[in-house]
C-alpha cells in the first residue's frame, strides 16, 4: 500500500503572514493516513516547522555540496536542521531558470539523502517534446539519470509535471497521466524489483485544483500530487487533499 502525498510549492510566493494559511490548513485536514508536506521559501522553514501540526515542511531546492562557497545557497543538512523532512528536486523552475541537469539533480537528490530528507523528484516534458511525441522518451531519461541508484522507499517521491501544464490552467487528459504514470511504475519497477518499484509513490503535478483533482486522482499509479497555485490558500488546497484522502 503506498502513502497518499499532497505536496504544496509555494515556490517566490510569501512572507511570514503566509503561515497564517498553514494554521488554517490544519483545521481543515481530513484526518487519516494522507501525507501533507508544504514547502515555503527557505526564509519560512523555520517557523513554519514550528506551526506546522501535522503537515509535514520541505524546502524547494538544496545544493549538492555539503557546505562552501556557494553564495546564496542552502545545503541538504541546513534545511534537515530546520526541522523540515522533504525537498523538491529537479523542478522544471529549476532545470529551465538554473540550468540544472540531470546529473546536477542526480548530485542534489543524494546530498538530500545523505541529510535524511525524503526528495521529491520532478520529472516534466515541454511542450514541445509532447507535441513531436517524445514524452516517454523524455522522462525516461530524467528518470534515469536523475534518481540515483541509491533509492530507498522511504525517502523518494516521483513527481510527473508536464511543463507545459504547470501554472498554465493545461491539463493533461486522464489518458495522458495513465500512461504516463504506469509507464514510470514499469520503469521503477524494472530498475529496482517488484516490491520497490511498486512501492515508491507518484505525484502528478501541473494546474492541479480542486475541480480537477478528484478526476487525476481516479488513476492507479497517481498517489497524490504536487501543487503549486492551488496550495497558497488552505481554502483551495483542503478540497484537493481531501479528494486525495476519499480516493
Ligand atoms: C508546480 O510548480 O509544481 C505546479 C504543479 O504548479 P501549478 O500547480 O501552479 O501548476
Amino acid at each position: 500500500m503506498r502513502p497518499k502525498i499532497a505536496a504544496g510549492n509555494w515556490k517566490m510566493n510569501g512572507t511570514q503572514s503566509a503561515l497564517d494559511e498553514l494554521d488554517a490548513l490544519a483545521g481543515m485536514l481530513p484526518g487519516g493516513s494522507t501525507q501533507v508536506v508544504i514547502c515555503p521559501p527557505a526564509p519560512l522553514l523555520i517557523p513554519a516547522v514550528a506551526r506546522a501540526g501535522g503537515i509535514a515542511i520541505g524546502a524547494q531546492d538544496c545544493h549538492a555540496a555539503e557546505k562552501g562557497a556557494h553564495t546564496g545557497d542552502i545545503s541538504a543538512a541546513m534545511v534537515a536542521d530546520s526541522g523540515a523532512t522533504h525537498v523538491i528536486l529537479g523542478h522544471s523552475e529549476r532545470r529551465v531558470d538554473h540550468g540544472e541537469s540531470d546529473a546536477d539533480v542526480s548530485a542534489k537528490v543524494d546530498a538530500a539523502w545523505a541529510a535524511g530528507l525524503t526528495a521529491i523528484l520532478c520529472l516534466g516534458e515541454s511542450e514541445a517534446d509532447r507535441v513531436a511525441g517524445r514524452t516517454l522518451d523524455v522522462i525516461g531519461a530524467q528518470l534515469a539519470g536523475s534518481l540515483p541508484d541509491a533509492a530507498r522507499t522511504e525517502n523518494t517521491v516521483v513527481a510527473y509535471e508536464p511543463i507545459w501544464a504547470i501554472g498554465t490552467g493545461k491539463v493533461p487528459t486522464l489518458e495522458q497521466i495513465i500512461e504516463v504514470h504506469d509507464f514510470l511504475r514499469a520503469a521503477l519497477i524494472d530498475r529496482f524489483g517488484a516490491e520497490m518499484g511498486d512501492a515508491i509513490p507518484l505525484l502528478y503535478g501541473g494546474s492541479v485544483k480542486a475541480d480537477n483533482a478528484a478526476t487525476i486522482f481516479e488513476a492507479e499509479n497517481v498517489d497524490g500530487a504536487l501543487v503549486g497555485g492551488a496550495s497558497l490558500k488552505a481554502s483551495d488546497f483542503a478540497p484537493i487533499v481531501a479528494a486525495l484522502a476519499v480516493s
